[in-house]
């Protein structure tokens, strides 16, 4: 066990609490407690509030070049020490370095010079009524909150504060509690580029820690990423004082593969979907509905593919591309989800169990694991699993294929593989989801707008929307003609 001890990190400084009280964060792929980290008791979350009105003042003043100079040497950072931050979120989260180390911090990194790019480029109108006009400006939102998941806690951090700040905005971010590093790392990162303290605080703790953002007045705005039923309750206390809300939730999506696609990319696509961050991804098309004509084909491909080419182990090992999950208790979850699907008549080809490699043998691994002749009744198509468990169901008729696909309550994302031109437009645009892919799966570049329909959010991240999101507008009435007055 471990005596260092993760203080919150407050107006430029990571700062001590006066509780004393703490809790502790578990390497996934060990189980051995690595460090404690240090709630944010009532001392921080004033210093908090404190900071972010000073830091607030100072960066809101500040002209949307000088802001997104600074914000583009963070990026420099984040960039020149990749491989540190990567090896510190392969930790907290049990994910494999090989991703880690070229997706977490990178496609973070990308976001935030996206918006310092684009916040300069923000314009104002203005538009003349007869003699008279009247302008419009962009302003700040002022202090905003951001709560982060567990399975991108870096990435999270980053997507939440490159709009938040290249707009004018400061942000107090409370990482999940079970991956509390990454965030503080990027708050280091922020003011050695030179962001005013204040601008970017991080505050630890679990539930109470984000329901006490999301109900403080001072806080205008909350961007939330987490499950549907936490999403609720964030939205309940945010509307008391009417903030903002931003949703990024859960989801259960359809990938279609028609009868016409290349199989070999509609299983790569699959796998990625399913397997990737050992199956702890939001967008995830664990729903994977494939044409009778090459439901053989493929479920022989994914089989062969899924039993030779993934290797489960300490996920620091660069070989390994199947890390462990993220807490005993989710491994638990993810267990008896397949032992369900087992009871509900869903055939197993293959995986369906807990994993022990010599390499970690006491992380929280399960093999990846892939139920065949799957019913759309069945709880394992239904509900939200967040872990590496693909379900394959047969399908004949695309009407009847794209009504099942929409037979459900969430709607983030959603896939199609046709070669078919007409056919995967025609199908795409009738799928009731915000973020989707033809014969592709998982990317998800700054430039591109990402959000849920349905239960799965509110509002979107990346994308030009986003920054306008970060901001209110401002109308002024100019008047140069004569007031036409009755009294
Ligand atoms: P979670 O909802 O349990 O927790 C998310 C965050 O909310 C944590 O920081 C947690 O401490 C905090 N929290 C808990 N109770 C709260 C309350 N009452 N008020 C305010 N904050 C509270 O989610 P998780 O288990 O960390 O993450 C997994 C879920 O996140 C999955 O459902 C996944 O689909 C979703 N997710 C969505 C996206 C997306 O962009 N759509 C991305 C990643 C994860």
């Amino acid at each position: 066990m471990s005596d260092h001890t993760l203080f919150n990190f407050v107006h430029g400084e990571l700062l001590e609490n006066t509780s004393g009280q703490s809790f502790d964060v578990i390497n996934p792929a060990t189980n051995e407690v690595i460090y404690k980290t240090q709630v944010a008791d009532e001392f921080i979350q004033q210093k908090a509030i404190e900071s972010a009105r000073q830091g607030f003042a100072t960066w809101s003043a500040m002209t949307a070049v000088e802001r997104s100079r600074v914000l583009l040497k963070a990026v420099e950072l984040l960039r020149e020490r990749n491989d540190e931050l990567a090896k510190i979120e392969v930790l907290d989260t049990g994910k494999p370095i090989q991703e880690a180390d070229c997706v977490d911090i990178e496609t973070g990194a990308d976001v935030i010079e996206y918006f310092a790019g684009l916040a300069p480029a923000q314009l104002g109108s203005q538009q003349p009524v007869g003699e008279d006009f009247f302008y419009t400006r962009k302003e700040p939102i002022g202090i905003c909150a951001g709560i982060g998941a567990w399975n991108y806690p870096l990435q999270i951090a980053c997507w939440k504060s490159g709009p938040a700040l290249a707009a004018g905005n400061v942000l107090i971010f409370k990482p999940s509690e079970e991956t509390p590093r990454g965030a503080v790392e990027l708050a280091k990162v922020f003011i050695e580029a030179g962001v005013p303290p204040g601008v970017f605080n991080v505050v630890h703790g679990a539930g109470e820690v984000g329901q006490w953002l999301t109900t403080h007045p001072a806080i205008e705005k909350v961007s939330f990423t987490g499950e549907v039923g936490t999403g609720q309750k964030v939205m309940q206390s945010a509307a008391s004082n009417l903030k903002e809300v931003t949703m990024e939730l859960g989801g259960k999506s359809p990938l279609i593969v028609f009868e016409d696609a290349e199989i070999t990319e509609a299983v790569s696509a699959a796998m990625l979907g399913n397997f990737y961050t050992q199956g702890e991804v939001c967008t995830n098309c664990t729903r994977v509905y494939v044409h009778k004509a090459v439901y053989e084909e493929f479920i022989q491909e994914l089989k062969q593919r899924t039993e030779n080419n993934i290797i489960v182990g300490d996920p620091l090992d660069p070989k390994v591309n199947l890390g462990a999950l993220i807490s005993k208790k989710h491994q638990k979850l993810v267990l008896d989800y397949i032992e369900m699907g087992k009871q509900q008549g869903a055939t197993l080809l293959t995986g369906g169990h807990a994993v022990s490699p010599s390499s970690a043998p006491d992380g929280n691994f399960v093999a990846p694991t892939v139920f065949i002749d799957c019913r759309d009744d069945m709880t394992i198509v239904k509900e939200e699993i967040f872990g590496p468990v693909m379900c394959v169901l047969a399908f004949e008729d695309e009407s009847d294929v794209i009504a099942r696909a929409n037979n459900t309550e969430l709607g983030l994302a959603a896939g199609v593989f046709s070669q078919n031109i007409k056919r995967a437009h025609r199908v795409i645009h009738q799928l009731n989801a915000g973020i989707c892919w033809i014969n592709s799966y998982g990317n998800s570049p700054a430039e591109m707008p990402v959000g849920g329909y349905k239960r799965s959010g509110i509002g979107r991240e990346n994308g030009v929307e986003t920054l306008n999101s970060y901001t209110q507008t401002k109308s002024i009435y100019v008047g140069m003609s004569q007031i036409d007055s009755p009294f």
